[in-house]
């Protein structure tokens, strides 16, 4: 494992360019690509790179203009061996709108009132017609909501592979006026809920903590995140599993068609990286659970 530490710097905002900044630092095109469409240049270190500490130093002065993130990037290997994977999505045209406010129905009774947390899904999954090109090209990503949709080559994949936990629902999208049409697409929907996640987890924590102590969960854009579970808690997983926390903003005031709720995370055995892997699909991240003794 090594991880990776990407700095984004607005162009504009650095008098004389970024180079500038990048030159002393010793940042050549190995790692510092220029944008010139966004007009921002995306610089790619290892943590451990002596160059790091040098241009984070030249870097300070410029307070707002630039921005950090770091993730864990793994091998091969060490994905095969992890007990459990979490999904993340990225992908540069982001994410698709999707859930109540499009027409997506939900059942609250084991739901929290306050934030949604425990909302069921009971019909298809609807999108956002206005976004469908964000999925063009792709064979598997994830919505705003983290609902995970595979097209339907991959989800014959998953349905013969034989994993566990899993069933499909369709997708639709939403047109205003129009209504409704079915995608190509199928939603996978866990029926695993794992226990909540052991304190030893960094990266992770609650800002707006709900009374029900189960939303809402952030993750932080400096921090890798790195979700630990105790030996006890995976001892009775499935191939696809979601968290017990639930994640995201939450706007939830009684009105469910009106609603923006928050959403688990998906942890999967290797056997499912394995089939997305070998679908050629590449913008997940997929980071090992830690399993720690308490
Ligand atoms: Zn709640």
């Amino acid at each position: 494992m090594w991880t990776e530490v990407r700095i984004l710097l607005i162009n504009k905002r650095f008098p004389g360019g970024p180079q500038t900044i990048l030159g002393p630092a010793g940042c050549g095109p190995d790692v510092a690509v220029l944008d010139e469409v966004a007009n921002c240049t995306l610089v790619t270190l290892d943590e451990r790179d002596e160059r790091l500490p040098l241009l984070l130093g030249l870097l300070k002065e410029y307070d707002k203009d630039w921005t950090l993130r770091r993730r864990d990037r793994f091998t091969d290997e060490e994905l095969e061996a992890a007990r459990l994977l979490v999904v993340r999505y990225w992908a540069l045209p982001g994410s698709i709108f999707a859930g109540p406010r499009v027409g997506t129905t939900y059942e609250m009774s084991e739901a929290c009132q306050r934030c949604g947390a425990g909302a069921r899904q009971t019909s298809a999954l609807v999108v956002d017609g206005k976004e469908l090109h964000v999925l063009e090209g792709r064979r598997a990503a994830a919505t705003c909501y983290d609902d995970m949709l595979v097209d339907e080559k991959l989800a014959g994949a998953l349905a013969e592979s034989g994993a566990t936990g899993l069933s499909f629902r369709g997708v639709f999208a939403a047109f205003e006026k129009r209504g409704h049409f079915q995608l190509p697409w199928r939603q996978l929907c866990a029926t695993h809920t794992l226990p909540p996640m052991s304190p030893r987890s960094t990266g992770v924590g609650p800002y707006l903590p709900c009374p029900c102590a189960r939303s809402s969960f952030e993750t932080f854009e400096e921090v890798p995140l790195r979700l630990a579970y105790r030996a006890s808690d995976v001892t009775d997983i499935r191939d696809v599993n979601v968290t017990w926390e639930w994640f995201g903003e939450v706007g939830f005031e009684g009105d469910v068609s009106n609603a923006l709720f928050p959403y688990p995370f998906f942890l999967v055995t290797p056997k499912v990286w394995r089939i997305y892997r070998d679908a050629g699909v590449t913008e997940f991240d997929w980071i090992p659970i830690r399993v720690v003794d308490e």
